[in-house]
């Protein structure tokens, strides 16, 4: 396919699929490089939304989400296919965070009970692990944050943990966990592993055989806001202690599997159906496709925004997926730019320390382009970067 060539030579492939994407979506004038935060819905996904809210009001909320029981189902098992699991094992849920609260909540696990984690691990699910009781132990990581797997095996050979919690891809740079080596580590020891898949769905292929994973369908899937999953498989659901509400429990005679029981009653179903369609859009242009763009626009953006004056690379050009992380040099401050950005149509994020209190040691100011970011965006966006770095005029 035939590709298109960035200011510094380095192709990016498929610009075919990035107008595809883009022709979905209303046009910005600005330069939208935030999907790590919320990724840019559809047309469709939000006539979707409003559909179904059109029949909530006409038929009745109930009514309504019943007549849609089968698109449910049908997004559920898309969910299932791109994390590995079986449709059976999928939940929707809020968000990440929520996922999270609810999968710790029945997890078979007693408070006091040692739990591991990669020393680069997000912040918040670490935060999580400490709110349940759980003693959380730190797994070596190298100096960009990639799990040491040899590590983890010679660990595994002395020491059982309850469960492995694995951000499978970093939100604040271009980091993606070897998660199969991981998973593969731990079975022959049936200690489970817990992923987090916030960055990771729909910016990398997931492998199969993790016992839950979890995260949000509103960044690189590009679904609304307000609707995530949880995946648990078959063996662990059984296993599962749920502390729904008596209500939900009464009100579901036939339920299908347990992990159902961590979903919540009232939700956001409009954006559930809204999500299907992201999810259905997404199988359309291709999950491939899609990955191997994104991975090419990242090498791009990262090599178009090496020799901006006042940065440094979070990352090698080469590393995997969409996300641009810029270390600022100490007379730099990252929210002002962020800031200036903004006023100039750039959106983008500041990475906290709070992200990986553990590993990170300053902000980094952070893009995560979509496929629709093309060669004349990046030279534009090392231009307005320079610009917005400089001191206050
Ligand atoms: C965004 C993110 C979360 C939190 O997701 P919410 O849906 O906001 O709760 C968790 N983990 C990672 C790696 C993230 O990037």
């Amino acid at each position: 396919m035939p590709g298109e060539t960035s200011a510094q030579g380095l192709e990016i492939p498929d610009a075919a699929l990035g107008r595809a994407w883009a022709a979905r979506r209303p046009r910005t004038t600005g330069l939208h490089v935030d999907t790590a935060a919320c990724g840019r819905t559809s047309r469709a996904v939000r006539a979707r939304i409003a559909r179904h809210q059109a029949a909530e009001a006409r038929r009745g909320g109930y009514v309504a989400e019943a007549d849609i029981a089968e698109e449910l189902s049908e997004a559920r098992d898309r969910l299932g296919a791109l994390l590995g699991f079986a449709a059976d094992d999928v939940a929707f849920t809020e968000s990440a965070s929520t996922a999270l609260a609810q999968l710790l909540a029945a997890w078979p696990v007693e408070a006091g009970a040692v739990v591991w984690a990669p020393r680069s691990d997000w912040g918040p699910s670490l935060a999580a692990l400490a709110d349940r009781g759980l003693r959380v132990e730190l797994l070596e990581v190298d100096s960009r944050g990639v799990l040491d797997v040899d590590a983890l095996r010679a660990r595994l050979r002395r020491e059982r943990p309850a469960l492995v919690h694995v951000t499978a891809a970093l939100s604040h740079r271009a980091v993606l966990q070897p998660v199969a080596e991981c998973v593969a580590a731990c079975a022959p020891y049936e200690v489970p592993v817990v992923l987090d898949t916030a960055q990771a769905l729909g910016q990398f292929p997931l492998p199969a055989g993790a016992a839950a994973a979890y995260g949000t369908g509103r960044k690189f899937l590009c679904g609304p806001r307000g609707v995530g999953y949880l995946a648990v498989a078959d063996p662990w659901q059984a296993k599962l202690v749920p502390r729904a509400p008596a209500l939900a429990a009464r009100a579901w005679p036939g339920e299908p599997r347990p992990v159902r029981r961590l979903e919540s009653r009232e939700a956001f179903v409009a954006g559930r159906a809204g999500l299907a369609v992201a999810l259905r859009e997404f199988h359309e242009l291709g999950p491939e496709r899609i990955m191997h763009r994104l991975d090419g626009v990242g090498r791009a953006m990262r090599a178009a925004l090496a020799d901006v004056a006042g940065w440094s690379a979070g990352d090698p050009a080469s590393a995997p997926g969409a996300i641009v992380a810029l270390r600022p040099d100490e007379h730099v401050d990252p929210v002002e730019v962020r800031a200036r950005l903004l006023r100039h149509g750039v959106v983008c994020s500041v990475a906290g320390p709070e992200r990986a209190p553990q590993h990170m040691t300053g902000p980094l100011l952070r893009f995560s382009p979509h496929v629709d970011v093309h060669s004349g965006d990046l030279v534009r966006l090392a231009g307005l970067l320079a610009r917005c770095s400089g001191p206050v005029r």
